[in-house]
């Protein structure tokens, strides 16, 4: 862990053990964070704050470059270690590595951009706002993409003139640690502390801590809800929300189904068995294309490669924990349960080399309707459920059918009907002929259960910052 610019153990002296979960071995272990471990960084991170906040924007984006610079020099070592902690494939997660990177970059320049106003509403006085940070924030990270989400969690705040508590997930929390030696050579002693261990009792310290007035959670909806009842029992905070999804990709009758069965399939993001939040794990066709298009989906999965994540060849590796692998599994009895009709999937894969590890094949489910488990919660798995609709409006209801409201991808070549769907789905991120991409500038978040706030742009900046309205008389 990182505390104070140094690399520590918890003061409890535990330790957990972290799993490679394509074969159950032990490949690392990290300390178990405990409460006073969390008021020892947060202690760190005010003093370091005022300093911090104080240096010129230009000063603190050169050195979060200079940790961009750094992760992109270690890639190799970190993509190895995110590969066999998460089990996601090594084609595919290379580019998460440039993606924290890019964040550093992104945000390291937008520090002329934290400012105010004047507002000419008196004769008598000169009104303006300035933004302030709030000092300490706490940011808690989910384990699909560790480096990514843990590079994105500290730009932002930091760029705003904060110090960060961040929190990486107990099943995948190795590639913090190569983060944590980077910060602890780059940045000044606290202004970033790495704390590691379970959601509780770190995460929920780091909620519940008095001093920290911001926080930023990514994970699950459950989790999400708990934090903002932890948080509200302590004091009053600024809570966002980065949550699941159950995203529509809608296909209308104008598109060519091979096309339609690619994106399909691709959008699934099978690379980490589905396991992101924007995939889109309800495919909603229309009547004309619904067989040509289900036919092709289920040849194409039928032909993706699991193996070895570590393995350029693969295109699918195992889930990510044993608590994850049983409750997909159930969800996916669930669907057998309620009659839809299994394509295909379903099951362990066969063959030796997966009878240790959570692998599960990659599992369609076709005649999906909603009032169906599989319908309605994010299973966050390699698992696919297809629907079937008639005209537009039954298309708009679908995809607004259930609690989430992250992404949506729609695809039709009328302009018409996209503008007018894209405006009608309960969506925060919504692609027309297009799926899956983030585009760093345009703010990404969810609407409905999905979430609070936006990241990825200026609003999240500006939400590392707290307004303040300063009236000069001047007569
Ligand atoms: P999770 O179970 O909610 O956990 C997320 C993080 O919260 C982990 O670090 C976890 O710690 C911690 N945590 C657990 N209980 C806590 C508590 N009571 N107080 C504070 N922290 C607590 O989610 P996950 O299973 O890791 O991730 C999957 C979920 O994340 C999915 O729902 C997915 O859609 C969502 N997600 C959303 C986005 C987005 O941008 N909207 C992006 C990625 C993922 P431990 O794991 O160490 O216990």
């Amino acid at each position: 862990m990182l505390i104070n610019g140094e690399l520590v153990e918890s003061e409890s002296g535990n330790w957990l053990s972290s799993l490679n979960p394509a074969n159950e071995e032990i490949i690392g272990r990290i300390p178990a964070a405990s409460a006073a471990d969390v008021q020892r960084a947060y202690l760190a991170a005010e003093a370091a704050q005022p300093a911090w906040a104080a240096m010129t924007p230009l000063a603190r984006g050169g050195l979060l470059r200079k940790v961009a610079q750094a992760m992109r020099e270690r890639g190799e070592e970190i993509l190895h270690l995110e590969v066999i902690d998460t089990g996601n494939t090594i084609s595919k997660m290379r580019g998460d590595i440039e993606s924290a990177a890019k964040a550093m970059e992104f945000f390291s320049g937008l520090g002329s951009e934290i400012k105010g106003e004047s507002v000419p509403v008196s004769a008598d006085n000169l009104h303006v706002s300035i933004r302030d940070p709030y000092g300490v924030v706490g940011r808690i990270v989910p384990f699909n993409h560790p480096i990514k989400f843990a590079s994105n969690a500290i730009a932002a705040p930091l760029m705003a003139g904060n110090t960060v508590l961040v929190k990486p997930p107990e099943q995948s929390p190795l590639s913090a640690g190569i983060l944590a030696e980077i910060c602890r050579d780059i940045l000044p002693p606290g202004v970033v502390n790495i704390l590691t261990g379970n959601g509780m009792p770190v995460g929920d310290a780091i909620v519940r801590h008095p001093g920290i007035k911001r926080i930023a959670f990514t994970g699950s909806v459950a989790t999400g809800m708990a934090i903002q009842r932890a948080a509200a029992e302590t004091s009053v905070k600024h809570i966002s929300l980065e949550l699941g999804g159950k995203n529509p990709l809608i296909a209308f009758p104008d598109m060519d189904p091979d096309k339609i069965a690619e994106v399909a399939v691709s959008a699934m993001n099978f690379a980490w068995q589905g396991q992101s939040c924007g995939s889109t794990s309800r495919l909603l066709l229309h009547e004309s294309l619904y067989d040509a298009v289900l036919k092709r989906v289920v040849e194409r999965v039928a032909a993706l490669r699991l193996g070895d994540p570590l393995d350029p060849q693969s295109q699918m590796g195992p889930l990510n924990s044993k608590p994850h692998y049983d409750r997909v599994c159930g969800l996916v009895q669930s669907g057998i349960t309620e009659k839809a009709r299994l394509m295909i999937g379903g099951a362990r894969p066969a063959g030796t080399q997966f009878e240790k590890g959570y692998w599960l094949l990659p599992t369609v489910f076709a005649d999906v309707h909603r009032h169906m488990r599989i319908a309605q919660e994010e299973i966050f798995g390699p698992v696919l459920s297809v629907f079937k609709w008639r005209d537009e409006q039954e298309a708009i209801d679908l995809a607004n059918s259930t609690d989430y409201g992250l992404t949506a991808s729609i695809w039709t070549n009328d302009i018409k009907t996209a503008l007018r769907v894209a405006k009608a789905v309960r969506s925060g991120y919504v692609w027309v002929n297009g799926a899956s991409g983030h585009f760093y500038g345009t703010s990404f978040g969810g609407m409905k259960n999905s979430g609070l706030g936006r990241e990825e742009g200026i609003d999240e900046l500006l939400s590392y910052t707290e307004l303040k309205s300063i009236h000069f008389r001047i007569s």
